[in-house]
């Protein structure tokens, strides 16, 4: 494996395509705009599904799956869904493909084939689910009803990235459907705080919650709800979305139930997602010019452990040393794995396994063997300690921990330099050319103000912070009086 990686200085964008390959996470295909997700990267998403799964059931969610399809007429049925998703829709036309009459080899659409009604390949499934939930809620009695699926969804992106923007990705949507209103905004928000906490505790990235503005917000929702983190490159990624549909797809679908008073009303929507871009978030967040750094709790490999040896015996011995930390550290719910290839030399498994991220390595050679010692080497610091035999468990354990901690404060430490507050719109171009991140500035709520912004600088309002503090001030652009500040960044 080839290390040498662009420098995150030189060219941040080439050092993210090279770390995604090199780290062996994905790569592209041979299908436009759609990616390989490979073994590893595929099972640092699974440890991402797995504690998202779990919060999501702590809550009452379950999951179910309904199909990638969805006939035209129900796509069309909630007009400003479809409206804003319509450029991006992949479109099933036939159903049959026949031999070429004039070049046997090849393969034509069969005409005969047509579909009756166009199938939509889902870009999200609010209008399939929505046109099933009609035959599963009848009264009170089947309310609320909190649904999670585990798909793939396609929206046929113009410029993609691996991970962060592909035509074809990898998410999990939450559907729900509730009697009253209050209801319904308490699980967008629930599912927000929930993709926050996710976020911080998980993943060590810090986030910042707050809505989208009505430019921003989701096609077919009455409020949009987010989480937004701040690269290292001083971009900002939309790192999940929760959405208060009102009683849009209701309506849509003439979806009414019966209330504990008798009297029949449309129900009430939430949905709610995170996708395989979680993975580009926290690329992007914490890694760094050698390579993959993992937060301990996304890392399929905690711990490596590497023989240093020359022949047959020395293997021997370290092995029995070694086997021995292993289930020691696998009884105390470490990932592991004993790296006794005899194909590789150490020195070309130390530079893997940086690249790959892995939080601790530990070598053992001869000397350590005499010493009863160990090296233990930790990948986000890149320093090494040597550590007593019968201490390497315990040690193990708490800087697995310390890991976690130290990459989540250094991550929010980065993402609280790079907010800036300013006044005059000359401050703003200023720092978003000079210095990047988010920049908080005041804004008159108009949309026309919002899109002559982002024409003139590219940066787009992220989020209206829900931590924001009332203020009288006057918008960076237009002069007018404003109540908030937003946060203006430019985003991936
Ligand atoms: P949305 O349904 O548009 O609210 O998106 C749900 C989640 O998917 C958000 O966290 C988005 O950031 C993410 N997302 C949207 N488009 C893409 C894409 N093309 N590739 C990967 N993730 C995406």
């Amino acid at each position: 494996m080839s290390k040498n990686l662009t420098k995150r200085s030189e060219d941040y964008s080439k050092w993210y395509n090279e770390l995604v390959v090199k780290a062996d996470l994905a790569e592209n295909s041979a299908v436009r705009g759609c990616m390989v997700i490979k073994p590893y990267g595929y099972a640092i998403w699974e440890k991402m599904q797995a504690e998202l799964d779990k919060k999501f059931k702590e809550t009452g969610h379950q999951n179910a799956y309904f199909p990638l399809f969805v006939p035209k007429s129900l796509f069309e049925a909630e007009e400003k869904n479809a409206e804003g998703f319509a450029k991006e829709c992949a479109v099933v036309t036939h159903y049959r493909l026949k031999t070429d009459p004039e070049d046997a080899s090849k393969l034509i659409v069969d005409p005969n084939a047509k579909l009756e009604e166009e199938l939509i390949v889902r870009p999200t499934s609010e209008a399939i689910i929505w046109s099933t939930y009609k035959g599963w809620i009848q009264s009170y009695r089947d309310l609320p009803l909190l649904i999670n699926q585990w798909a793939n969804v396609v929206r046929w992106e113009m410029r993609t990235r691996l991970f962060l923007r592909t035509a074809e990705f990898l998410w999990q949507e939450g559907h729900t459907a509730h009697a009253t209103k209050q209801e319904a905004i308490a699980e967008t928000e629930q599912m927000n705080n929930i993709y926050a906490d996710f976020a911080e505790n998980f993943m060590a990235i810090p986030v910042i919650k707050g809505r989208k503005t009505e430019s921003e917000r989701f096609a077919g929702a009455e409020d949009t709800y987010c989480i937004e983190a701040l690269m290292q490159d001083g971009k900002a990624l939309q790192a999940g979305t929760s959405h208060f549909l009102g009683q849009n797809f209701a309506k849509a679908f003439d979806v009414k139930f019966t209330s504990k008073e008798g009297k029949l009303d449309y129900v009430w929507a939430t949905s709610w997602g995170v996708s395989t871009r979680l993975m580009g978030a926290l690329i992007m967040t914490h890694s760094d010019d050698n390579g993959l750094v993992l937060p301990p709790n996304l890392a399929p490999i905690q711990v490596v452990i590497v023989p240093i040896y020359k022949g047959e015996d020395q293997l021997d011995q370290i092995s029995i040393v070694a086997n021995e930390l292993v289930m020691d550290l696998r009884s105390k719910g470490v990932s592991v794995k004993f790296d006794n290839r005899d194909t590789h030399r150490p020195g070309a498994k130390f530079a893997q396994y940086e690249l790959q991220g892995v939080p601790l390595r530990i070598a053992i050679g001869p000397k350590d063997l005499e010493k009863g010692t160990v090296e233990l080497a930790r990948r986000d610091t890149l320093t090494k300690q040597f550590v007593e035999k019968d201490q390497v468990i315990d040690t193990v354990v708490s800087l697995l921990s310390e890991i976690q901690e130290s990459l989540h404060q250094k991550a929010t430490k980065f993402r609280d330099e790079h907010i800036t507050e300013v006044t005059t719109f000359d401050e703003f171009k200023n720092v978003l050319e000079v210095k990047g991140g988010f920049i908080s500035a005041h804004w008159d709520g108009s949309a026309e103000i919002e899109q002559k912004i982002k024409e003139i600088t590219k940066a787009t309002i992220r989020c209206i912070p829900f931590d924001g503090k009332e203020e009288n001030g006057v918008c960076v652009y237009s002069g007018n009086p404003s109540k908030i500040r937003v946060l203006f960044a430019k985003a991936y």
